[in-house]
């Protein structure tokens, strides 16, 4: 039988060596049952720091760069996110502890129905799945605080840099499908945008009409 707690404190004092420290993230991680996000057979696993099988060919994030892409969009209690890439709802059960709202959104129609269950089972009322292409962003929904991207983008998607708050943070992956540069979009002002490199980084592509053209084959 794991000790799933211990487990997951573990893995809570593996990122804070490995340098976020920032408070509210750190509780956030300290509450959220990664073990409820994982594909049935996989629980064992769940407090390893690496990304993870959930199907339909996607991972659920590493738990260090949720942590590091939570504390880089610097998400304030009162903020509304976006969060683009839903997969098993994990990260958005995070940035619901951090939030007032949360919007995320899944193109795979079946791991948005997953994730949202998960999210009901916990309670976690102040975040909603939608199914669609987020690459486009949520424009009913914006303008948004924070925007966070799990999948890695040829290049900055204008309409996420449109639905930025002034002073809103985006961060997203950016570069070839096998590697990316992590980047912080900083909207300073309406024309205004500063950018920070927050390190490489290694995600699966976001596919959709301002990422990477889904090929004939693909079903999504
Ligand atoms: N945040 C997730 C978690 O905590 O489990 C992990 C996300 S996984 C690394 C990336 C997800 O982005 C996949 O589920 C994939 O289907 C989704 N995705 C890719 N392109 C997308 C798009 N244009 N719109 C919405 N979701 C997309």
């Amino acid at each position: 039988m794991i000790d799933f707690e211990d487990a997951r404190e573990r893995m809570v004092q593996q990122i804070l060596r490995r340098g976020v420290d920032n408070p509210a993230v750190i509780d956030a991680l300290r509450i959220v049952p990664r073990e409820m996000f994982l594909s049935a057979g996989m629980e064992r696993h769940a407090y390893e720091d690496a990304p993870l099988a959930i199907g339909e060919g996607q991972t659920i994030s590493q738990p260090y760069i949720v942590a590091v892409m939570c504390a880089e969009a610097r998400i304030r209690p009162e903020d509304r996110v976006l969060e683009v890439g839903t997969g098993s709802g994990y990260a958005a059960a995070v940035l619901g502890r951090l939030a007032k709202r949360v919007v995320t959104v899944e193109r795979h129609p079946r791991l948005a129905e997953e994730a949202e269950e998960r999210l009901r089972e916990l309670g976690q009322d102040n975040v909603e799945v939608h199914v669609g292409d987020g690459s486009e962003g949520f424009p009913e929904a914006a303008p948004f605080d924070a925007i966070l991207v799990a999948a890695g983008s040829p290049a900055v998607p204008d309409a996420l840099k449109e639905q930025l708050a002034i002073g809103g943070r985006l961060v997203i992956p950016i570069g070839p499908e096998n590697e990316q540069r992590l980047v912080r979009v900083t909207r300073t002002g309406v024309d205004a945008f500063q950018d920070d490199d927050l390190g490489g980084v290694r995600f699966v592509p976001l596919i959709g009409r301002q990422g990477w053209l889904p090929a004939v084959q693909d079903d999504g």
